[in-house]
């Protein structure tokens, strides 16, 4: 998570001075110029932004006609956004383990498939791909829609692709704890333009009225509103320009990290789907009390116990509770649909037994390998060697949501 800084700061100013912060009136246009911008950075052909992640995942969900009796597959291991998106646009959350990659089990995820599926949110997590191919496979050959959510893998790349520019839309959040950090904030991607239309419309209501709105087919719906200012616009446009950076230095980090773990330690690093790009780091013990004793070293953290990123602790979905009781997406399913702790145990057991090792852009390689020798230390030992004390007292949970 890059702070916002003194570019972001200028930035700001100079919006405010233009004298109209209206996304659609403000005179220097930063929000539009930062929609191109993303979406060239994306390989994406369209891009919107928006005021949360989360607003990101509901437009995406109602853009792609998801709504009551449908069904969406989404990673027992996410932000609750992610169950909460569907259930916003009137179908159900249905869960899908993860395998230790941190991310959906494609074998889990074709068994999840009813003929109520209507598309799948796959997660890329704490900076960790997806197996895209595999989703994809899947997707086409069960003929269902993928939003992919990668709010927690902003710039983050799949195979020589971003992550959000490979299923049919993608959602980013640019919350504090995020790669791109503008306090609160969200954005999707798409290829394709009548999807797109439907985000405009959904973050928008009075998208009927702008010009040249009906061109193109789409009839206009009721919809909230979702529109960013020439505030949020101008720091993202800003601190987009630092983001190629600020993931290259997380991967030199992780490299070097990698590097002496694989020499001095026998940690065993969670599988990734892309290694060569890998921005995030995780290791995964043989069994809990093995996790929990190497979390209690400066700079890890165990992923169990960042618990609302667990889905049995995601309070509404578990109790299928909704605004109103006549608008509840349980009761328009056409099955029974369990949260329990046996529904995605795989996903408990693999979450108790892995930990994160907090990296930072900043450090030099010399820095980050001797950071990295108190990380290989075996568990006994103290870890003095390696203080770890976080830049600018950052939290040892980077990537958490709110
Ligand atoms: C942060 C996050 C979201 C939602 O983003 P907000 O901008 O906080 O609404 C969705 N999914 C995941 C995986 C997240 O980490």
């Amino acid at each position: 998570m890059p702070k916002p800084g003194i570019r972001e700061c200028v930035a700001v100013g100079r919006a405010i001075a233009a004298g109209n912060l209206l996304r659609h009136e403000g005179p220097l246009q930063l929000t539009s110029r930062f929609e191109t911008r993303f979406a060239e950075h994306m390989g994406s052909q369209h891009a919107l932004a928006m005021t949360s992640g989360t607003t990101a995942l509901h437009a995406a969900m109602t853009a792609i006609g998801v709504g009551p009796g449908d069904e969406v597959l989404v990673p027992a291991y996410t932000w609750i956004a992610t169950a909460a998106a569907p259930a916003l646009a009137g179908a159900v959350p249905v869960l899908v383990d993860i395998d230790e990659s941190l991310t959906m089990d494609p074998a889990d995820l074709e068994k999840k498939i009813t003929p109520h599926t209507k598309a799948i949110i796959p997660v890329h997590m704490a900076n960790a791909p997806c197996d895209m191919d595999a989703i994809m496979e899947i997707a086409r050959r069960h003929n269902l829609r993928v939003v992919e959510d990668a709010c927690q893998a902003v710039g983050v790349s799949y195979k020589g692709r971003m992550c959000g520019s490979i299923g049919d839309i993608g959602v980013f959040s640019f919350n504090h704890f995020k790669n791109m950090n503008i306090g609160e904030g969200g954005a999707v991607v798409t290829n394709d333009a009548a999807l797109f239309k439907r985000i405009m419309n959904f973050h928008d209501l009075g998208a009927w009225a702008r010009p040249g709105y009906a061109e193109g087919g789409e009839p206009s719906f009721i919809s909230g509103h979702a529109r960013v200012t020439e505030i949020q616009g101008a720091m993202l446009d800003a601190q987009l320009s630092r983001l190629p950076g600020y993931i290259r230095g997380l991967t030199r980090s992780r490299a070097a990290v990698a590097g002496v773990l694989a020499d001095k330690s026998d940690l065993r690093l969670s599988p990734h789907h892309d290694v060569d790009s890998a921005a995030g780091m995780t290791v995964i013990f043989e069994t809990e009390r093995e996790a929990i004793r190497y979390a209690e070293r400066p700079g890890a953290y165990r992923l169990f116990d960042n618990s609302k990123h667990v889905y049995t602790n995601w309070k509404p979905i578990l109790e299928k509770r909704s605004a109103h009781r006549d608008l509840n997406p349980w009761a328009w399913a056409h099955r029974e649909i369990s949260y329990d702790a046996s529904t995605c145990a795989r996903t408990l057991d693999i979450l108790r037994r892995t930990c994160r090792i907090y990296l930072s852009e900043r450090w030099p390689t010399p820095v980050a390998r001797w950071k990295a020798r108190a990380l290989a230390a075996p568990s006994t030992e103290q870890t003095e060697a390696g203080g770890m004390t976080q830049p600018d007292g950052q939290t040892s949970v980077p990537a958490a949501a709110r």
